[in-house]
């Protein structure tokens, strides 16, 4: 960047994710160059660059972007949101630890928190129903060494109130964690709401184009920070390569146009299908009839593009529902400008059947990914393929 005053500091978000860093002063190159170097030339002057694993000018470059998104003082790019999220608790949680999690959460951290960090590290984990803060101000001691959540969750589209859940934090002097993912930093500040650490799966919203798996981890406090970056480069080594760190970085310039529009989607495919009577409940924080329409009106700025549903109907009926349709493809992830359409039940189906510590998913629940077609075609490909 240029020696002169941060042009970033009053801009817009669009200017934010728009705004190139020429990390070349030689070359001055608008986009920030992949530079695909394991090593730098060594000088006794000192180098800015060492080693890619601990630092390379294209992860850097990425990581400030993903800094003045979240309006945080520091980004660290992983190598999957897993990556993020293991590092994170891995970081903060001793062998023996005390975890207070949220029971609605993506089944990834659920299997983390149960498998791993429970099951091999001994960490008491203690999963609340984090919709009330107060079941999470009973859990949380002065001993607790991390406090997480999602919001909204996948799939079922819980919300928290993230500033309630950061003053229980700092009451009691522990950090607290909050995966942001189907909010994206267009939708949601988490940081600005009190939280210490915002985590993204920038596999989804933030590269926005389903072709990189990455993760980022946001946060103002320098001792997190130095904490998560000697895991990150040092400890467990689990960066973004430098094509992938190019890779998001590219999507998000486009992220606020695209958010808008996904949300846009998403709200007449919510209208649509809360009209359709094969459809029970339509699970979207921006309808009326979602129980926490009002915090997610109050916490985000919008609603953004993902919505879960239950279908009325037996499971032939829900498979040859979504075998018909023409515009949806079935699969997992989300957040790409495609649309994809994912039902629990038939694709995972140990994750509805295997004993709940965390929050039961219906059988009938089916989960929607709305992308940035013509929202006509969306409506009518639903509409041919309901029963
Ligand atoms: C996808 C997802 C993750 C995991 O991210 P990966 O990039 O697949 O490792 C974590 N949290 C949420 C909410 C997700 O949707």
């Amino acid at each position: 960047m240029t020696n002169h005053d941060n042009p970033f500091q009053d801009a817009g978000f669009e200017t934010l994710a728009v705004g190139a860093v020429a990390t070349n002063g030689e070359t001055s190159d608008v986009i920030p160059p992949v530079h695909l170097s394991s090593t730098f030339e060594w000088s006794s002057g000192g180098i800015e660059h060492e080693y890619s694993r601990e630092s390379n000018p294209t992860r850097v470059a990425l990581e400030e972007q993903l800094a003045r998104l979240e309006g945080g003082e520091h980004g660290l790019a992983f190598a999957s949101g897993m990556a993020a999220i293991s590092t994170t608790m891995l970081s903060f949680v001793p062998p023996g630890g005390h975890l207070v999690s949220a029971e609605s959460l993506y089944s990834g951290t659920e299997k983390l928190l149960t498998k791993f960090v429970a099951g091999h590290l001994g960490v008491d984990v203690e999963f609340v129903d984090a919709r009330d803060p107060e079941n999470v101000a009973a859990a949380v001691d002065s001993e607790t060494d991390l406090i997480w959540a999602e919001t909204p969750t996948n799939p079922l589209m819980r919300l928290c109130d993230i500033r309630a859940i950061s003053d229980i934090a700092t009451d009691h002097g522990v950090p607290f964690g909050v995966d942001s993912t189907f909010a994206s930093p267009y939708f949601q500040a988490p940081l600005e709401l009190g939280a210490d650490i915002a985590v993204h799966s920038t596999t989804k919203y933030l590269n926005g184009h389903s072709d990189s798996i990455g993760g980022a981890v946001i946060t103002d406090d320098d001792g997190i920070y130095e904490d998560l970056a000697f895991s990150q480069q040092i400890g467990l080594g689990n960066m973004l390569s430098p094509f992938d760190c190019y890779l998001v970085g590219r999507g998000i310039k486009t992220l606020p146009a695209r958010m808008e529009h996904h949300e846009e989607n998403a709200m007449a495919v919510a209208r649509f299908l809360e009209s359709h009577d094969r459809v029970d409940s339509v699970y979207y924080p921006g309808l009326e009839s979602h129980p926490q329409h009002e915090l997610a009106t109050e916490q985000m700025s919008g609603y953004s593009g993902m919505l879960s549903f239950e279908f009325d109907g037996t499971a032939t009926e829900l498979e040859a529902f979504i075998n018909g349709l023409k515009m949806f493809t079935p699969g997992a992830s989300l957040g790409g400008v495609e649309s994809l359409i994912e039902a629990p039940s038939l694709m995972i189906p140990d994750q509805v059947s295997h004993e709940a510590a965390t929050a039961e998913i219906p059988d009938s629940l089916v989960r929607i990914s709305v992308g940035i077609e013509d929202v006509d075609d969306l409506c009518e490909d639903l509409q041919s393929a309901l029963p």
